[in-house]
């Protein structure tokens, strides 16, 4: 007897990281290096783990469901009412709540392919239709065949910028157009998960270009830059109808107590975090121009990975990073995510990449 959905047959599941310790393991090395999960290698920023440690004191009780301290920093932070601002155990969870806010089952949530592989699993839950749109031939999002892949049944469109996994992002005038030509009853949703590494002044930042339009939400994460990956934060900024929603569907209690804590301690550390993006751009920029030299179609990056363009390769690609201690994210049939680590583990990737590709 079959108790769970037939569908959930034909879903690709989320795939995490491998476990460093694991491979390390296996190959009887003394560590591993993973630059598979898009993290910032710098460990927690000043102040949290004292922040976290102080909170845990009161782990007997709920959170503040309302999460009213952190709304109020973030608003402050990012210059909107705390009214449109919503908190979730991540931003993933918020993605979904989203669309469980938006979606009834038949509706169409439409996106970039290739993009963040959450986004199927979160259509699918929430029993949306999901519609892929090819990115284009260099990687990007195709906003002009997204645009007119818009139907009556379409609630959410949603932009990944920079994109995961191919690190491309989408420009201001196409954004512009974009957003000006979607119908005011579906939802834009700019997920900017990786927004703290964008150098390109011609990206827009979301959240002061278009949150004040109703149809606009930004997602934005404390997973990344802000180095809270463990925890669990992320938030959305939103009209306050649409922010409201969100908060009616998130699950109760969703963000932590700790998470709460170590958001507030993490957002005291603008400087420190803006100092190590610009180590992280940095990086990028090395390890692309490095890669070029093995893969001249690797495209620019706007966050804190790198994507090779491998193809059918990309497995192949992937294992012999492994065999060699690097762990990286191969999508089959697609390409290869590499995240920037330190200095020293690009070094090793690197040279890693080079067997691999000969
Ligand atoms: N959006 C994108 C584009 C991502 O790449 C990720 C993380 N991989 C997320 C959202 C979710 O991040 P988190 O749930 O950790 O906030």
């Amino acid at each position: 007897m079959r108790l769970t959905r037939a569908d959930l047959d034909q879903l690709p599941a989320y795939v995490p990281g491998r476990s460093p310790a694991d491979l390390a393991r296996e190959l009887g090395m003394a560590e591993a290096v993973k630059l598979a999960s898009n993290e910032v290698p710098y460990g927690p920023l000043p102040g949290v783990v004292e922040a976290v440690t102080a909170a845990v004191a009161q782990s007997h009780r709920y959170p503040d469901m309302a999460t009213t301290a952190l709304r109020a920093k973030l608003a402050a932070r990012y210059g909107v009412d705390p009214e449109r601002i919503a908190t979730g155990c991540g931003s993933v969870a918020l993605a979904e709540h989203v669309v469980r806010a938006t979606c009834l089952p038949g509706d169409e949530m439409l996106y970039a392919w290739r993009s963040f592989e959450a986004y199927p699993i979160i259509a699918a839950t929430a029993g949306a239709t999901s519609v892929r749109v090819p990115n284009t031939p260099a990687h990007a999002h195709d906003l002009d065949a997204m645009a007119a892949a818009v139907t009556d049944r379409t609630r959410v469109v949603v932009v990944c910028n920079p994109n995961n996994p191919t690190g491309t992002s989408v420009r201001r005038a196409e954004l512009d157009a974009f957003v000006d030509r979607v119908p005011e009853n579906v939802l834009v949703v700019i997920d900017e998960a990786y927004r703290e590494f964008v150098t390109d002044p011609d990206v827009p930042d979301a959240i002061d270009t278009y949150a004040d339009r109703p149809n606009v939400a930004v997602l934005r994460t404390l997973s990344k830059a802000w180095g809270l990956a463990g925890l669990r934060v992320g938030f959305l900024v939103a009209s306050p109808e649409v922010a409201g929603a969100v908060r009616k569907v998130v699950t109760p209690f969703s963000t932590s107590m700790t998470a709460q804590a170590a958001a507030l301690a993490a957002l005291d550390q603008e400087a420190e975090v803006h100092r190590r993006c610009a180590l992280v751009v940095a990086e990028r920029d090395r390890v692309t121009e490095a890669l070029r030299k093995l893969l001249p179609d690797v495209p620019d990056s706007q966050s804190n990975f790198v994507w090779l363009p491998l193809g059918d390769g990309a497995a192949a690609f992937g294992a012999a990073c492994e065999r060699r201690g690097v762990i990286v994210r191969p999508f089959q049939g697609d390409g290869v995510r590499v995240t920037i680590g330190t200095p020293a583990e690009n070094d090793l990737f690197l040279a890693a990449a080079e067997t691999a590709v000969a």
